[in-house]
Parts: C-alpha cells; sequence; structure tokens
C-alpha cells in the first residue's frame, strides 16, 4: 500500500501541473488500483476529480474521453459500443471485475503505457491522439514511443474514419489473467492499422504488414484474403516486432500466437 503525505484536490490543471512538478514524488491519482498495489511514499498526491475529466463527448468527427472516465464507461458507452465493432468497449471487458472497472481510469491506464495495456491496443489501431498539459495533442503512437515525462494526461480523442470495422483479440490463461497477448486491427477508407501488445513490451504498430495490405486490397474492399496472403502477413508480423519470454509465455509461444490472432482477426475483419 502507497503512503500519501498531502492531498491536493486540484482546482485547475494549471494547479495540478505545477504541484506535480514541484516534487519528484509528487503524483496524479487516477483510480488507484494500480498504485496501491506498489508501496510509494508520495509527498503530494494530486486529485483531478473536481476538473470534469469523467465524460464522453460524442460529435461526428470523434469521441473526447476524459482522462478520468473509467473503463466501464468506456465499456458501456452506446457510441462506442457501434464504433469499429466495438473493439473500444470490447478491449477493456476482461479486465479483472466490473467493480474494478468502476475505478480504474483510462488517464491512469494509458499514461502508465503498460506492457500489458488492453486499451493502449486497441487504440493504437484507431486514429487515437492524447492530449497532454504540457506536451500538447500527440498521436498515441508518438506518445508510447517518446520520452516518459511528468505530465498529465487531460483527455484521449479518436477520431472517426470512414467504414471503419475494427476487430479485438487476446490470448488469456485465465479469464480475467494479464493477456498473453493482444492483437488489435482495423480497416478503414484509409488503409489497415495493425497493433501488437503484450509482446510482452508496449503495443506497436506492425508497419510493414499495414503496408502489406494497403498494397494488396483497398480499404473499402471487404471480400476475404486468400490463405496465402493471411500467411504472409502473420509471418511479417513475426519478423517486424520483438517477442520475448516472461512468466505468462514463452518468445515462441508469443510468436505462434501472434500468427494465429492475426490471421484469425484479418478473417473476422474481411467478413
Ligand atoms: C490486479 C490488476 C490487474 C490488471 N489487469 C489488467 C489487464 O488485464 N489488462 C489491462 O489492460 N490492464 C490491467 N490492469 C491495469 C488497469 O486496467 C489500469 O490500467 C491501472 O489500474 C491504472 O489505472 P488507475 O486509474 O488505477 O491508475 P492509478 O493507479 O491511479 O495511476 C497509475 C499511474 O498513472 C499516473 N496517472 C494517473 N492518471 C494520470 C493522468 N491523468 N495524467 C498523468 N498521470 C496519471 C499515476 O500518477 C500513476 O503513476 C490491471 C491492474 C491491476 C491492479
Amino acid at each position: 500500500m502507497f503512503t500519501i503525505n498531502n492531498y491536493v484536490v486540484a482546482t485547475s490543471l494549471e494547479e495540478a501541473y505545477t504541484v506535480l512538478t514541484k516534487n519528484k514524488s509528487n503524483k496524479i491519482l487516477g483510480g488507484t488500483l494500480w498504485m496501491r498495489m506498489g508501496s510509494q511514499n508520495i509527498h503530494t498526491a494530486i486529485d483531478l476529480s473536481k476538473l470534469g475529466l469523467d465524460t464522453i463527448v460524442e460529435t461526428k468527427e470523434a469521441f473526447e474521453i476524459g482522462a478520468m472516465c473509467t473503463l466501464r464507461m468506456l465499456e458501456l458507452h452506446s457510441g462506442l459500443q457501434a464504433y469499429g465493432n466495438g473493439m473500444v468497449s470490447n478491449c477493456v471487458k476482461d479486465i479483472v471485475g466490473v467493480q474494478f472497472r468502476n475505478g480504474a481510469t483510462i488517464g491512469g491506464s494509458l499514461f502508465s503505457r503498460f506492457g500489458f495495456s488492453d486499451p493502449l491496443t486497441a487504440l493504437l489501431a484507431l486514429d487515437t491522439y492524447v492530449e497532454l498539459y504540457k506536451g500538447g495533442t500527440i498521436s498515441l503512437e508518438a506518445f508510447i514511443e517518446g520520452p516518459y515525462e511528468k505530465d498529465i494526461l487531460i483527455k484521449i480523442i479518436i477520431k472517426k474514419e470512414m467504414s471503419l470495422t475494427g476487430v479485438y483479440l487476446t490470448e488469456r490463461l485465465s479469464h480475467t489473467d494479464f493477456p498473453v497477448l493482444a492483437v488489435a486491427m482495423t480497416q478503414s477508407l484509409a488503409g489497415y492499422k495493425v497493433a501488437i501488445g503484450a509482446r510482452p513490451s508496449k503495443a506497436a504498430l506492425a508497419h510493414e504488414t499495414m503496408d502489406y495490405l494497403n498494397t494488396i486490397t483497398s480499404g473499402h474492399e471487404r471480400s476475404p484474403l486468400s490463405n496465402e496472403q493471411l500467411e504472409v502477413c502473420g509471418e511479417k508480423v513475426v519478423e517486424e516486432l520483438n517477442f520475448a519470454t516472461n512468466m505468462r509465455g514463452s518468445q515462441h509461444y508469443r510468436e505462434h500466437l501472434a500468427k494465429v490472432l492475426v490471421k484469425r482477426g484479418l478473417r473476422q475483419l474481411r467478413g
């Protein structure tokens, strides 16, 4: 269990950022589900709950998801359930249980950039941006690959894409365990995106596989890919991304899973 020495309920993002950067061990609080697993000593904890960051706003162009929205809110939002075959809602449904998802926040989930993260993988296969107090609005991919700097994640923006279909698949040793491997794929008029997470390192886009898919087929085609094309995609993913061993699975097992899930996902995407 962690220790909090001082507690500040921020009245503005500016105040939150000023307090955050005042001391090395000052911390933003999300739902604290992850933080309470550790034993850190926090000088000042910063509560964002009074800043109105707990809404999901859907417009014609985008979803704007406040950092303090819980995973359960993403799961139940009717717009997200309808968009991209509900891949965002689906990606959180196996995380522990309903009570847990009622507490864990999307801000805490993305800012931590966990290797095993389901939402990080699913959102990477969409046209997703994060709005940071100091760092501004950047693509999720740039955020994942960028340095870990003190900042506040304010909201997540998912820009809607035309004719988007999506799929989210994982393999877990038991129903609510961390994923051994996570695969998210989308097809839209803009082309394909293939994101692989829990390798066990953090989610990454398989750019060469995406280029291959975009070369052999266009965004509006939905006819099934040939077995040969599916095989090529599975092989490409394993060649271009690194897979490794941890307590949940070996590198070899993950590579095998990646091939199987990529082929299965593409079959689902293309009907
Ligand atoms: C037992 C257990 C099982 C889990 N299983 C899974 C799983 O299967 N799949 C999966 O994807 N995830 C899983 N998770 C992770 C979980 O879904 C959340 O991602 C995690 O709890 C972080 O969210 P939180 O709101 O609890 O963040 P917190 O614990 O409050 O914060 C985590 C970190 O993020 C920082 N932070 C929080 N909010 C912000 C913000 N707005 N801006 C900047 N920094 C911020 C905090 O300072 C802290 O460093 C699991 C977690 C636990 C404890």
